[in-house]
This record gives C-alpha cells, sequence and structure tokens, in this order.
C-alpha cells in the first residue's frame, strides 16, 4: 500500500479518536498522531517517507531484513510504536484518548498491508539461533549437551514456523483503485468529523465579530 494511503487513512483514524473528546486541538493532535502512526512501519524502506525522515535506521533495517518482513511490519511493533507516539502526544496536550489514536493508526497499516499481494507476517517472533557449525549430531567432543542444542534450534524453527504465517491480499500496491478509494474515504472522513466538531468553535458569536471585523477591513 502506498503512503499516501497510510498518512491519510491514519489520520482519519487518528481525527475519529480525538473527536471522542472533541475539540480543534485534539483533533488536530490526533490527525498529527494518526498520520504519523499511519507510515512509521515503513521506516524499514528508504524510499518511504518515513524511510526518508530517518534514512540511517531505515538503511540499516532495509540491509538486516527485506522491506515488510522486518520488525516494523508486525504486530508487536505497531502496539508499541502507536502506543508511545500516542503516549508522547498525551503528555503533550493532556489526552489519553491520543493513545488510541496512535495505536489504531498504526495497526491500519498492517491491515492495509496485508490487503496487497505482498501481504504481511504481522505475529512474527525472532529468536536467536545456536551456531553449531562444528557440533553435529553424536559428536563425541560434547556428549550430553548437542542433543539439547539441536533441540533449541529445531525449536526455534518450529516457532518461526507457527508465527511466520503471511496474510495476504488481491491488491497490487500502486495499481490498485482501492488506493485512491481508501484516501477518498478518509479524507471523506476528516472533512466530516472536522465539520461537526468544529463548527461549533467557529461559527460562535465570539468568532463572528471577529469576522464581521475582518470582513468590513478586507471587504
Ligand atoms: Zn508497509
Amino acid at each position: 500500500m502506498r503512503g499516501s494511503t497510510h498518512l491519510i487513512a491514519g489520520a482519519a483514524l487518528g481525527v475519529m479518536a480525538g473527536s471522542l473528546v472533541g475539540g480543534p486541538a485534539e483533533l488536530v493532535a490526533g490527525g498529527v498522531v494518526g498520520g504519523l502512526g499511519g507510515i512509521i512501519s515503513d521506516v524499514d524502506h528508504p524510499g518511504s517517507m518515513a524511510g526518508r525522515w530517518l534514512r540511517p535506521v531505515a538503511v540499516w533495517l532495509e540491509e538486516r531484513s527485506h522491506h515488510r518482513d522486518s520488525l516494523t511490519h508486525t504486530f508487536w511493533f505497531c502496539a508499541a510504536a502507536g502506543f508511545f507516539l500516542g503516549y508522547i502526544a498525551w503528555i503533550l496536550t493532556g489526552e489519553p484518548v491520543l493513545i488510541a489514536a496512535g495505536v489504531l493508526a498504526c495497526l491500519s497499516h498492517l491491515v492495509l498491508d496485508g490487503m496487497t499481494r505482498s501481504g504481511v507476517r504481522p505475529f512474527r517472533v525472532w529468536l536467536p539461533r545456536l551456531k553449531l557449525r562444528n557440533l553435529r549430531h553424536g559428536d563425541k567432543a560434547f556428549p550430553g549437551t548437542k542433543a539439547s542444542w539441536l533441540n533449541w534450534n529445531r525449536f526455534v524453527d518450529k516457532v518461526e514456523y507457527w508465527t511466520g504465517r503471511r496474510f495476504r491480499g488481491r491488491f497490487y500496491t500502486g495499481k490498485s483503485p482501492v488506493e485512491p478509494l481508501i484516501e477518498i474515504a478518509s479524507l471523506l472522513v476528516i472533512a466530516a468529523v472536522g465539520y461537526f466538531e468544529l463548527s461549533p468553535f467557529i461559527f460562535n458569536g465570539d468568532n463572528l465579530e471577529i469576522y464581521r471585523t475582518l470582513a468590513k477591513l478586507f471587504g
């Protein structure tokens, strides 16, 4: 899924979460946290928006694992990163609901990428394998120990097999009409929530006086 879709969909979720407590500042904060949360997973790819901002991190991650096969495209990372982003916003604005904005937006990245052909493996875990270069089953040099060491590595293989299930959909990133559709739907959500939540602040009596004054000055 392309970056703009992640950004706008994440922002829409953030704005919706922000609207639970209302107020212009909460909506904007929700939108910013949601937008950031939506794109942060692609930091494992230097060509992405997040990857361009944090290029050294992106290069390091891409060298270690292919795009979408890194830690940042897992449920574990998204839950933690979304919570962290939301927590910072909570401290800055005093609104704990922004944690929901961050977590929802981060997880939306996995859902959207999971709709594409390449898919995601959200529940992967990584365990360290023991290095057994010169140690084979039946080696006399290490009687007793080698079997359990080999068992550990077999256990790691199994865990990676169980947790490594790939979730994938039918869409091609950058070519599918579903991406502009999601973007338009998300923009409509942002516009609708913004209108219903902000109109009382914009069109109250005090502001109308200001508008009249401005109209006299410039009109
Ligand atoms: Zn992605």
